[in-house]
């Protein structure tokens, strides 16, 4: 799979796959015939193109929608693949293209609308051009009995005939009925590989929580599942070690994995995790990739992981073996920040740091989010559900309060503050408190000096932090920790919506003990 995954960021530019896709991709790859069912949303496409640039030959792809297939065209020449489609609203220049790249040998995938296979020299062409493999876009279209059948459907299985070569199908339709039909009408009933996993994982308890003192937080939830397998996950080398120490000192076997030790200590520690009961590991992201452990009971995140593709990824280590597990995820203002600093400061292009906050944004939209946390999750890889009972917020609702006004107070200290200062300072003036630095700026002189009083310096934490999780707010990369104002907060400072805050996050940010940062 390591060609896949090089080939996943060059030329696609993910740094990872998404839920299945990587099985998915490696059954198209290895020449199976292929069915898959995957939620809309899910990332079907990857699953031929990818494996597409993997083999000689042109993969021919049949879709109904024109307009989709002309953006993944689109897409694939702006990622330097040589692709086309040939559909009836081409322009002469782009169906010449595709004839000359497939009449040298360039072409690598092509795009074909059904009604094609219908003119007799579809077949002849496909053959001379050296089809190697034909995907099946929405491949319920196949189904007579369904809503979205096109006729033309019907000619694939003699195409995959007559061609012979490897068809893979992929559908969003999962019922049974049209999954036989269209093994039947595709395959000749013969065995494809068939892929139908929705993402969730019933088994898998989800939590979050504000980091308020992360190390207790973790201590108590390692004490509670004490002799069960875990993982804790932690953003630096260095946590890994200092946690795993304190994790040892209250009793547990702990040790610590990162991608700094010596490749025989990180063996050793894989080999310890598979064979002991109840050894946790703490470790950054390195940890996991070749762990294939049934029995992990719980992961826990020290640390907001960097995307909530790496959220799935991780959690979903625990409970292989369909038996209960637990999760807990802690996240503070100083993950938002480091998180969204990796981002502007990687190397990136524009388009891609961009996808990045988003991945980052929906992450911290679960982190806070009002309703159940797993129907948040699989809305996000396409797939609908209803409230899962199985979540922290299905079993104990969060207290919510209308916020509109203290977000508005929050960003009219940001903006009359030239977008120029952090948390603890523009909190200083909501509440009024005459600092050295604030008399120094004149701040306290602004109108919106003291007006935030009915909130409590914790309490302001809290808000400030759900408008970063909100995406209302970003600390500047440039400007260390300023807080720049997004335009997602424009109608709630134009008072054209409304925000609702979770209240219990501020109140546990009020009775903690902890730093709060
Ligand atoms: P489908 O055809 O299943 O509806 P698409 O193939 O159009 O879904 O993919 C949906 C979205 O997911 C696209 O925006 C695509 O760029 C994105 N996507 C696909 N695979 C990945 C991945 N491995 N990591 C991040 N984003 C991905
Ligand atoms: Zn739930």
């Amino acid at each position: 799979m390591s060609d896949a995954t090089g080939l996943l960021s060059t030329v696609f530019g993910f740094d990872q796959f998404r839920p299945g896709q990587a099985e998915i991709v490696d059954a198209v790859v290895q020449g199976r015939n292929t069915l898959a069912i995957m939620p809309t949303g899910g990332g079907k496409s990857l699953c031929f193109q990818l494996p597409a640039l993997m083999r000689d030959g042109v993969t021919v792809v049949i879709s109904p929608l024109i307009a989709l297939m002309r953006d993944q065209v689109r897409a694939l020449q702006e990622a330097g693949v040589e692709a086309g489609a040939l559909t009836s609203g081409n322009t002469e220049e782009e169906t010449e293209y595709v004839y000359a790249a497939a009449n040298d040998g360039r072409l690598k995938i092509l795009y074909m609308a059904p009604e094609r296979l219908a003119s007799s020299g579809t077949q002849a062409f496909l053959q001379r051009i050296n089809t190697t493999l034909i995907a099946v876009d929405e491949a319920h279209c196949v189904s007579q009995w369904g809503h979205d059948f096109r006729p033309d459907y019907l000619r694939l299985g003699d195409l995959r005939r007559s061609l012979n070569v490897q068809l893979a199908a992929f559908t969003a339709t999962a019922d049974e009925e049209t999954r036989a039909e269209i093994i039947t009408r595709l395959f000749d009933g013969s065995d494809p590989a068939v892929f139908l996993h929705g993402f969730d994982r019933p088994n898998i308890h989800l939590r979050f929580e504000s980091k308020d003192s992360p190390r207790r937080q973790i201590l108590e939830f390692a004490a509670a599942r004490k002799g069960q397998s875990g993982i804790v996950y932690c953003a630096t080398r260095k946590k890994t070690e200092s946690l795993s120490a304190a994790l040892n000192e209250a009793g547990h076997s702990a040790c610590h994995y990162h991608g700094g030790m010596e490749a025989p200590d990180r063996r050793h520690v894989e080999s310890r995790f598979q064979r002991e009961d109840g050894l946790i590991v703490v470790a950054t992201v390195a940890f996991g990739m070749g762990v294939d452990k049934p029995d992990i009971r719980w992961v826990a995140h020290a640390d907001l992981p960097k995307s909530i593709e790496s959220y799935y990824q991780e959690i979903g280590r625990a409970g292989r073996d369909g038996a209960p597990a637990e999760t807990l995820t802690l996240y503070g203002p100083d993950d938002i920040r480091l998180r969204r600093t990796q981002i502007d400061e990687g190397l990136a292009p524009p388009d891609r740091r961009a996808a990045d906050h988003a991945r980052l944004n929906a992450l911290l939209g679960l982190a806070e989010a009002l309703g159940c946390r797993r129907q948040k999750l699989l809305a996000f890889f396409g797939e609908e559900s209803e409230p899962c009972g199985n979540c922290d917020q299905c079993e104990t609702p969060p207290e919510t309060f209308d916020g509109t006004t203290a977000v508005r107070m929050a960003l009219s200290a940001i903006l009359r503050t030239g977008e120029y200062f952090g948390a603890g300072h523009l909190i200083d003036i909501l509440i009024g408190n005459k600092t050295d630095k604030v008399q120094q700026r004149g701040h306290d002189t602004l109108p919106t000096f003291g007006v935030g009083k009915e909130y409590s310096r914790n309490e302001w934490q809290a808000i400030f932090r759900q408008m970063m999780g909100f995406d209302l707010i970003r600390p500047d990369a440039e400007r260390f920790g300023a807080f720049r104002m997004t335009e997602n907060a424009r109608p709630i400072l134009r008072d054209e919506q409304k925000i609702e805050l979770r209240r219990d996050t501020i109140r546990r940010a009020k009775t903690s003990r902890g730093p709060v940062v």
